[in-house]
């Protein structure tokens, strides 16, 4: 079963948006076993909308167009369709109504004609309601092919895909439903880890499968379920990691999409019942939001502060100004100041420091563009590294937010 994604719109053959929509399509079709074959995109024009259209057809059963369903003329996926099938507009009830409603109840407006003229669709397409929006996706099958047209808008075109698209394509052609997730163990070797959970594997049911993925210092277990009976594969998928869960507590980090070190930090302090804070100058705070970016992060990441200027760190962090003035404000002595006193400030166990200078030229503190010294303070250590980060202001800053973690994780 192969499939292939039309984009339509101008915005982007200028460069003006990414298609975020094909890779959101590709992946959703991946899951259910389908295949990409193309993704074309092409300007808001008949000739070339035709053109696809039909090279399309040729390639792929199912066809997945989105964008220029909007009211403005320069919207005409919907006359091309019914012209490429054919077809004439006819009004939809249903969308008519749809669209009353929003007007009603959201834009609060006088309802235009051209507004109306959305319920217009080709007569041959199932309409795919859309209740996030006045345009309605459209189902065409024509000469055993499947063409879908979904509005443009990001979120639109997801939930149409989400709720609609996808549950009907799985009852068209009868998929079987695939599911998998990926469980984060550090610290046990691969063989032990499969002698412990030896049993629980054994007892696992006939459409799961168990795979170990080894890595440095870690194993990850790839659990995954493919069963017709959606339902089976959800309910089981969480009954199983849940038996599994109590017997590798001791070891278990997280789940594969919060495989981020931070994410895996905040796990290590979960389980220490340890907390951190940071004190962020070049860094101005990034650190914090890669913690907080995670839900739940308040177990463990007690707060921040983003002395950016060096009055900040004297009047805020109580860094003596003796020491700035001796050394420099870009200093182990500085980062080291700032670390302990910042744990001193939030009381937290550990606390990470950034100081330094990301560029793109020297500027106040004088030292060299990428110099960063970073500082980790426990209750009764303290210790710093300095790197040098390059000269691209953005990476010397991500790269220092790094590196904080991976000190912190030694
Ligand atoms: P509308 O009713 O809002 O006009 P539409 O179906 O006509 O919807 P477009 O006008 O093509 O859709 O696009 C609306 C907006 O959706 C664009 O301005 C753009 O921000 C976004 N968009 C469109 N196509 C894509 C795409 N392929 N990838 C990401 N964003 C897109
Ligand atoms: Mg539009």
């Amino acid at each position: 079963m192969q499939a292939e994604i039309i984009t339509i719109g101008d915005e982007i053959l200028i460069g003006q948006i990414l298609d975020t929509n094909s890779a959101f399509i590709c992946k959703a079709l991946n899951n259910i076993g389908v295949s990409v074959y193309q993704i074309t995109s092409v300007q808001d024009d008949r000739g070339h909308i035709l053109k696809s259209l039909k090279e399309a057809e040729e390639n792929a059963d199912i066809i997945i167009i989105t964008g220029g369903l909007g009211p403005t003329k320069d919207d005409i996926t919907k006359n091309t369709l019914a012209e490429y099938f054919n077809d004439t507009l006819v009004q939809s009830d249903a969308v008519l109504k749809n669209i009353q409603h929003l007007w009603k109840n959201y834009i609060k407006q006088p309802l235009a004609q051209v507004n109306i003229d959305q319920a217009l669709v080709p007569s041959k397409a199932q309409v795919l309601m859309n209740v996030n929006g006045s345009a309605p996706g459209m189902w065409i099958e024509e000469n055993g092919k499947i063409f879908i047209s979904l509005p443009g808008v990001p979120f639109e075109m997801k939930a149409l895909m989400n709720n609609i698209v996808i549950p009907k394509l799985r009852k068209t052609y009868k998929f079987p439903f695939i599911k998998h997730a990926t469980i984060l163990t550090y610290g046990l070797g691969e063989s032990s880890l499969a002698e412990r959970i030896e049993a629980w594997e054994d007892n696992l049911p006939v459409f799961m499968k168990l795979a170990y993925l080894p890595g440095l210092g870690r194993v990850r277990l790839r659990l995954s379920a493919k069963n017709m009976d959606m339902d089976l594969v959800e309910t089981e998928m969480q009954k199983q990691i849940e038996m599994l869960l109590p017997q590798i507590h001791d070891i278990f980090v997280g789940f594969e999409a919060d495989d981020s070190i931070e994410a895996i930090l905040g796990n290590q302090l979960t389980l220490l019942g340890k907390t951190v804070a940071t004190a962020e100058s070049c860094t101005g705070g990034k650190i914090a939001e890669s913690f907080t970016k995670i839900p739940g992060a308040s177990k463990y990441f007690k707060g921040s502060v983003v002395s950016y200027a060096t009055q900040t760190k004297i009047d805020v962090l109580k860094v003596p100004e003796e020491l700035i003035n001796s050394h420099s404000v870009v200093s182990s002595q500085v980062a080291e100041a700032m670390a302990k006193n910042v744990l001193d400030l939030f009381k937290s166990d550990y606390a990470i420091a950034t100081t330094g200078n990301a560029g793109p030229d020297k500027g106040d503190s004088n030292a060299e563009v990428g110099t960063v010294f970073i500082a980790i303070a426990t209750k009764d250590t303290v210790y710093s590294e300095k790197f040098n980060l390059g000269n691209h202001r953005k990476k010397v800053i991500r790269k220092a937010v790094n590196k904080a973690f991976e000190m912190l994780q030694k």
